[in-house]
């Protein structure tokens, strides 16, 4: 713990921490140690960990990266954070992420940029992005600050920023980890997972943060897995699929022969690899930047300066709504929160809604088709290496582009992962996606570690 909180401290310039809970750990490792000696030794015994201030952690600061629930303590604990307490973590702090998890590269925080601890050529160059939503989760990974992190995946905010950190970041099936106590953005996306240095470590996290949780109501009541075990399962014989829908135009070479690596690593591997079509792939995008703002304008109505954070009193309650909201939210949510409620309103709601809303069915079909000729899927993670801060913030539809691998996963409620594959000409990490049936994480982190 202290050599850890010593790295947290020397890496301060990546900001990759909103609040710091040093005191807190030092704590909570006596207490590991003081277990240790009993021979009570939990699944994370003494683990120093960073948590994403998505989630809510009891007595500790939980502001989602965002002004407008200033310093919100929380009076109680997620449901995810609780089970990692009861396995013994030590909570190093809170990890900054964008603005209500609403971003890919970190830039919309309240709180500022998370710098990514990886340069061109491994030197002193520009600054970086480290992905996001969860950006402080991947960067202090990365940098060593913790051994993991909580991080949460809506559209792809684990496995981008673990792509772009050269971590390894899972999203299991939805349903798998509890969102109680998790700050809501797109309720029938979001799903809670762990960014670590390795699969197995990833494996070890996500088996501490899942399992049912009776106060969500969209909680698997299954029992959870000896996903460490999957681990170690062969691939041989294993169908890897190859969806053709993914060569997307202008796609750069760099990801192209990394996907090829992938491919051939895979059948070294004894995999068997097939080509598949998921159809529908080109409309996956819009959909998911239908149906995340339009769920995201409902959960961020709560918001209201009146309950809890931020409150700018105005001359009328409206009023107060009004000045409160103004100030307490940033640009991109406030982008968000008109698509939405523009999207659900009367007059656009079959045009947009409905439409996003079958196409989600209509990719879940794809998913189901390939299904039938092979066992998880392959594809690279993301269309490009980190970017530099700054470049693409103030260019939505490039922003969401990034997102183009990773949300197709989201609609359709899959598990998937991002591994670490290869460096590009600049030496910046680039990761590979593996996507899994409902429900089988088993596979996934087979496959993952034969990518490793
Ligand atoms: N980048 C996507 C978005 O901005 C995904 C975010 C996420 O997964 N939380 O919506």
């Amino acid at each position: 713990t202290d050599a850890h909180i010593e790295a947290c401290t020397a890496g301060k310039k990546l900001n990759a921490f909103i609040t710091d809970t040093h005191d807190l750990a030092r704590e909570q490792a006596k207490a590991s140690d003081a277990r240790r000696a009993k021979g009570e030794v939990g699944k994370l015994e003494g683990a120093p960990l960073g948590i994403k201030d998505l989630f809510c952690t009891d007595g500790v600061k939980t502001c989602a990266g965002s002004k407008i629930l200033g310093d919100f303590t929380p009076p109680y604990e997620s449901s995810v954070t609780a089970n990692m307490k009861a396995d013994g973590m030590v909570m190093l702090g809170k990890l900054n992420l964008d603005e209500f998890a609403m971003g890919s590269s970190n830039e919309t925080s309240a709180y500022g940029p998370v710098i990514n601890p990886w340069k061109v050529g491994g030197r002193k160059g520009e600054d970086l992005v480290p992905g996001g939503s969860s950006g402080g989760s991947a960067a202090a990974v990365a940098a060593d600050m913790c051994l993991g992190a909580t991080a949460t995946d809506t559209g792809g905010s684990i496995r981008q920023p673990a792509s772009f950190t050269g971590t390894v970041g899972i999203k299991p099936t939805y349903g798998r980890c509890s969102r109680w106590g998790t700050v809501a953005f797109a309720s029938s996306l979001d799903q809670a997972g762990p960014i670590a240095k390795t699969v197995k470590d990833s494996a070890i996290l996500l088996e501490s943060m899942a399992g049912y949780d009776p106060k969500d109501s969209t909680s698997l009541d299954l029992p959870v897995p000896d996903w460490t075990a999957s681990c170690e399962r062969s691939v041989k014989g294993m169908r890897i699929g190859i969806p053709k829908e993914y060569t997307i135009d202008g796609m750069p070479p760099e990801i192209q022969s990394l996907w090829d690596q992938g491919i051939a690593w895979m059948k070294d591997a004894g995999a068997e690899i097939v080509p598949v079509s998921l159809p529908h792939t080109k409309y996956a995008l819009p959909a998911y930047y239908i149906v995340a703002p339009a769920e995201a304008s409902s959960n961020l109505a709560r918001y209201d300066g009146m309950r809890y954070g931020l409150r700018v009193e105005g001359d009328d309650l409206n009023d107060t709504y009004d000045k409160t909201r103004a100030a307490g939210f940033g640009a991109e949510v406030q982008r968000r929160i008109m698509i939405g409620t523009y999207v659900l309103s009367a007059g656009y709601y079959d045009a947009y809604y409905l439409q996003a809303q079958k196409v989600r069915t209509r990719i879940a079909e794809d998913f189901k088709t390939a299904w039938e000729s092979c066992d998880a899927l392959l594809t690279p993670t993301c269309p490009s290496a980190p970017f530099a801060v700054g470049r693409k913030v103030t260019d939505p539809i490039q922003m969401y582009l990034n997102d183009i691998f990773t949300v197709t996963a989201n609609l359709a409620g899959l598990p998937g992962i991002s591994v670490p594959a290869a460096l590009d000409k600049d030496g910046l990490p680039l990761g590979l996606q593996i996507i899994g049936k409902a429900l089988d994480e088993d596979t996934v982190f087979a496959a993952a570690s034969a990518l490793e």
